[in-house]
């Protein structure tokens, strides 16, 4: 059957995308390499009865309205405010960086904004314009805690030293002067209350769409003639063969998922603990049961070990990879009814909301209907 459009990658983009030229009328085929569709927000329940996502934990939270409205369509949610704790030397402090952290590891005893936001004026190094990643988090908070909580964390992460990336990455998480210990600040936080797969279900179930799971393009894609539009949603340098990594490939980064069951009811005290010190190889431990609060008699944990192997996660940003990424982009702009879009095709390190929002943007911007509401 002949489709009008193909869509290549089953996750964020993709996924949305499909619904919207579905809706519209258009028959769409989705092509996706692995078994499953929702791309790394796949989630499933594991043999302990829990909720746990394939590539590491997900959560939602965003300020776009018409992002919070369309996701609200697919799923219901309900409010989550992500919170994440550290183990620095014998301490557990909370990350983001705030009062508590501070008085926790100095033994401090800080008592209102004023006095943390003088304590960070004493610790902090005033740098104009940082210019990577190290150079962002000494403005922020000086020395002592860049040695602490994000030196180490940084290079497990990246297998990179801050100095090394772009000031954007560190400043995903910022510094707090009061003791708000949530993670993100955003108007909207939420869990989907089935699950992400599911979303992608309902995204997907609209009888104008086609999904062939375990399909890579690059091995059929001589068997298609033509379509209206492509949209591809898998990393950029291997759409062209590679042809601009000859001396430097694109670098991402990729995760190593340990999982454990524990034969016992929690195993720590908080979904997400960092280990930011050299200490242990791995970067965190995520314990799923506690999203939701879900309940069963043993609990599932994963340590998140990244490497540079496996599948692509992270783009890598600093400025090399931004120079590669741009000789692919041009070469892209030479394919005008093939959209590359999400977090590889765009090189971005998008958050989900940032997925969504970019494929409705897209979808308005070629259809032109900007005067239509997302929702509709
Ligand atoms: N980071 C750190 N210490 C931490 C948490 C984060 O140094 O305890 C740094 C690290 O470089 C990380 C970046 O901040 O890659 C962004 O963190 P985020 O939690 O946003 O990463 P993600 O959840 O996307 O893996």
């Amino acid at each position: 059957m002949k489709h009008d459009i193909l869509i290549i990658g089953a996750g964020i983009s993709g996924s949305v995308l499909a619904e919207r030229y579905a809706k519209k009328g258009k028959t769409v085929l989705v092509l996706e390499k692995r078994d499953h569709i929702a791309g790394n927000c796949y989630d499933y329940i594991d043999e302990n009865g829990i909720l746990v996502s394939k590539y590491g934990a997900h959560l939602f939270h965003t300020n776009y309205d018409e992002v919070w409205n369309y996701v609200n369509k697919f799923s219901e949610w309900y409010p989550w405010e992500h919170k994440v704790i550290a183990r620095v030397d014998e301490h557990t402090v909370p990350i983001p960086v705030n009062m508590t952290t501070v008085n926790t590891l100095f033994n401090l005893n800080l008592k209102n904004e004023t006095e943390m936001a003088e304590w960070l004026e004493a610790n902090r190094i005033d740098i104009e314009d940082p210019e990577n990643g190290k150079e962002a988090v000494l403005n922020k908070v000086g020395p002592v805690l860049y040695e602490k909580m994000f030196r180490h964390y940084t290079k497990k992460q990246w297998d990179k030293w801050p100095e090394e990336l772009d000031a954007s990455v560190l400043n995903r998480i910022p510094v707090r002067t009061n003791t708000d210990d949530r993670y993100f600040s955003d108007k909207y936080q939420a869990l989907p209350k089935h699950g992400y797969t599911r979303i992608f279900e309902n995204l997907l179930s609209h009888p104008n769409i086609t999904v062939k799971l375990n399909t890579d393009y690059f091995d059929v894609k001589d068997e298609f003639s033509t379509f209206e539009k492509i949209f591809y949603t898998g990393p950029i340098d291997r759409f062209f063969e590679f042809k601009h990594s000859l001396n430097d490939q694109l670098e991402y980064r990729s995760i190593n998922f340990v999982s454990e069951t524990v034969d016992k009811p929690y195993f720590q005290e908080n979904s997400v603990v960092n280990y930011p010190g050299m200490e242990v190889e791995f970067t965190r431990i995520i314990e799923y049961k506690h999203f939701g609060n879900q309940q069963s008699d043993k609990t599932t944990i994963v340590r998140e070990y990244t490497t540079d192997k496996g599948e692509p996660y992270y783009p890598v940003l600093n400025k090399k990879n931004q120079e590669i990424y741009n000789k692919y982009k041009e070469e892209a702009a030479k394919h005008p009814n093939i959209h590359f879009v999400g977090r590889l095709a765009n090189y971005k390190y998008f958050n989900m909301d940032q997925a969504f929002k970019n494929a409705l943007d897209l979808f308005h911007e070629l259809e032109k209907k900007k005067t239509l509401k997302y929702a509709e």
